[in-house]
């Protein structure tokens, strides 16, 4: 039988309460065997590096899933060298479970008007399902603009592939916000996640810091 699995990359700066709820129901939408967190070593499109570092990210993102037999963190972006490019983590994959797979990469709907910028963006809607996930305060994913550069059938695909998972109003902006004014955070993020965030000291400035 066809495996299925799905991929979810992403700062996860800290990783919140959003990502597991959708992760967890386009899993289930999408009917994959697992879903697997991929933290960005540095995202080719935000204009910094992350606020916390590699490890502590991959860390967080480990204890959001821990007890869900289904979700788990790979740190294949974290070891290569920066930027991390979509299109070699969905190559990675590929030679990791073999032909054939559906690989489910998943993206929030605020991301959808980056995709013109991302790396070869038509060799990856090729080589994987890039699948839209809905997200709180972002209009429904719309990808008619693309049609005259990626044609008619990849933007069919992309329609596709849109999920209408929960909205959850929640953002790492907003959560490194209050942290650093010394607001609550506790409903944006899994317990063990604050707690990790406690006892490290992390976003206790809108700066990052400076051995980044
Ligand atoms: P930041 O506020 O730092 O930009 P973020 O909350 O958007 O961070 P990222 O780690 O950058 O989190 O997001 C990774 C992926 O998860 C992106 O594709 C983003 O669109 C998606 N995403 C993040 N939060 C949500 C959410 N609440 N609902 C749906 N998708 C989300």
């Amino acid at each position: 039988m066809r495996r299925r699995i799905v991929l979810f990359g992403g700062s996860f700066d800290p990783i919140h309460l959003g990502h597991t709820t959708v992760a967890r129901d386009a899993l289930e939408q999408l009917g994959g065997e697992g879903l697997v967190f991929i933290p960005a070593k540095r995202s080719p499109l935000k204009g910094f590096m992350p606020f916390a570092g590699d490890e502590d990210r991959r860390i967080m993102a480990s204890l959001a899933v821990a007890g869900d037999d289904h979700m788990t963190v790979s740190d294949c972006e974290l070891n290569r060298p920066g930027p991390s490019y979509t299109l070699d983590t969905v190559a990675h994959f590929r030679k990791q479970y073999g032909d054939p797979t559906d690989i489910c990469w998943l993206i929030g709907a605020d991301t959808v008007d980056d995709l013109a910028y991302w790396h070869r963006i038509t060799d990856l809607i090729d080589a994987c399902r890039l699948c839209t996930m809905y997200r709180a305060g972002c209009d429904a994913p719309s990808f008619s603009r693309y049609e005259s550069s990626w044609g008619r059938e990849r933007v069919a695909r992309l329609r596709a592939d849109v999920i209408e998972t929960p909205l959850v109003n929640v953002s790492s902006t907003e959560i490194r916000r209050r942290l650093a004014t010394g607001r609550d955070v506790a409903d944006m993020l899994a317990p063990a996640v604050l707690d990790y965030i406690r006892a490290h000291g992390l976003y206790k400035s809108l700066e990052p810091p400076s051995f980044l």
